[in-house]
C-alpha cells in the first residue's frame, strides 16, 4: 500500500543518513590516526611450489580506539577519498622496508600501492628516499599495484613504472583477471609478475572454466617470462591443482594468514611452511 511505501522510503533515508554519518566519524578519526600511531602492519607469506618462503605481502591493520579493528577494505576506500592514503602510503612504504631488511637476505617485501599514490605523488623519489633510509636492496622490494592504474596509461604513469624498474624494484599486477588490459601490453609496461585474483582459485578444481582460464593466463604469462602467483591459496586440493596448471609461487591460509612482524620473522626463518 501506499502508507507502507512511505514507511520504507524513510527508513531508507534515515538509514543513509546514518551510513554517511558514520563514515564521516571515521574519517574524522582516520585523519588522526597516523599520529596516534594507530595503524600496523602484518605480513602474509607466499611461497614458491614447495613451500620456501621467497616474499611477505604487507597488509595494513587498523587499531580504533573504541572500534577494534577495522578493515582495509572499509578503510582504504576513505583513506583514499580524504588524501590519507598518501602519508599513510609512505609510512607503510618506509615501516614495510625497515622490517624486511631483519630477514634473510632471499626474502623480499611486497607493498600495495593505490593508483592514488601514482598519480598524487613522486612515487620515485619515495621510493629510493624508502630503500636508502632502511638500506633494503632494491631487488628486495616487490610493489603490487592494481590493474585499474593502467586502464588509462598516460605517458606520466609509464615514465614511473619505467624509472621504477630502472631502479631495480619488481614490479606485479595486482588482482588480475578483473580488469580488462591485455597481458602483453602490461609486460611491455615492464611488469614482472602478476597476481591471479582469488575469485579465481576459490572455485579450484571443480569449476572448468575457471580451470580453464588459470591455465590460459599462467601460460602466456610464462611465455611472456612473467612469474605467476596465486593469492587466496585455501586447500591442499587448490595447491595441488595450480601447481599442476603451472603456477610458479602461492599465497593464501593454507600456509599462513597475514602475521604480525615478529611471527613473520619466525616463519621467515623455517625450512618451508609444507
Ligand atoms: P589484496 O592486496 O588483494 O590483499 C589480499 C587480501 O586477501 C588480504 O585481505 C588478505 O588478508 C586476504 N587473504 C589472504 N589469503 C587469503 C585466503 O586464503 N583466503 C581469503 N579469503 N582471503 C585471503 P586484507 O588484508 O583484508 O586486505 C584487503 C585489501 O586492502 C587488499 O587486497 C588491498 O587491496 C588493501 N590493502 C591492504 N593493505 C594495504 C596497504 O598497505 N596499502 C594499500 N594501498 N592497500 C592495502
Ligand atoms: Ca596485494
Ligand atoms: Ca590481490
Ligand atoms: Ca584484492
Amino acid at each position: 500500500t501506499k502508507s507502507e511505501g512511505r514507511g520504507g522510503y524513510c527508513f531508507y533515508e534515515a538509514e543513509m543518513d546514518e551510513r554517511i554519518e558514520a563514515r564521516r566519524a571515521l574519517s574524522t578519526d582516520l585523519r588522526g590516526a597516523l599520529d596516534r600511531n594507530e595503524f600496523l602492519l602484518h605480513f602474509q607469506p607466499i611461497v614458491t611450489t614447495d613451500g620456501r618462503v621467497v616474499c611477505f605481502e604487507t597488509l595494513v591493520r587498523w587499531r580504533h580506539p573504541t572500534r577494534g579493528f577495522v578493515s582495509p577494505a572499509e578503510f582504504i576506500p576513505l583513506a583514499e577519498e580524504t588524501g590519507i592514503i598518501i602519508p599513510m602510503g609512505e609510512w607503510i612504504l618506509r615501516q614495510a622496508c625497515t622490517i624486511a631488511t631483519e630477514w634473510p637476505s632471499d626474502i623480499s617485501v611486497a607493498v600495495n600501492l593505490s593508483p592514488i599514490q601514482f598519480r598524487h605523488s613522486d612515487l620515485p623519489l619515495l621510493v629510493r628516499s624508502a630503500l636508502r633510509d632502511s638500506g633494503l636492496a632494491a631487488p628486495r622490494l616487490e610493489l603490487e599495484i592494481t590493474e585499474s592504474v593502467f586502464l588509462e596509461a598516460t605517458p606520466a604513469i609509464k615514465a614511473t613504472l619505467a624509472e621504477l624498474r630502472e631502479m631495480g624494484v619488481s614490479l606485479s599486477l595486482d588482482d588480475f583477471g578483473t580488469g580488462y588490459s591485455s597481458l602483453s601490453y602490461l609486460r611491455r609496461l615492464a611488469f614482472n609478475k602478476i597476481k591471479i585474483d582469488q575469485s579465481f582459485v576459490k572455485d579450484l578444481p571443480h569449476e572448468q572454466s575457471g580451470a580453464a582460464i588459470v591455465r590460459a593466463i599462467i601460460d602466456l604469462a610464462t611465455s611472456l617470462k612473467m612469474t605467476v602467483i596465486a593469492e587466496g591459496v585455501e586447500t591442499e586440493a587448490q595447491r595441488r591443482c595450480l601447481l599442476n596448471l603451472g603456477c610458479h609461487e602461492l599465497q593464501g591460509y593454507l600456509f599462513s594468514r597475514p602475521v604480525p612482524a615478529k611471527e613473520a620473522e619466525a616463519l621467515a626463518s623455517r625450512q618451508g611452511l609444507r
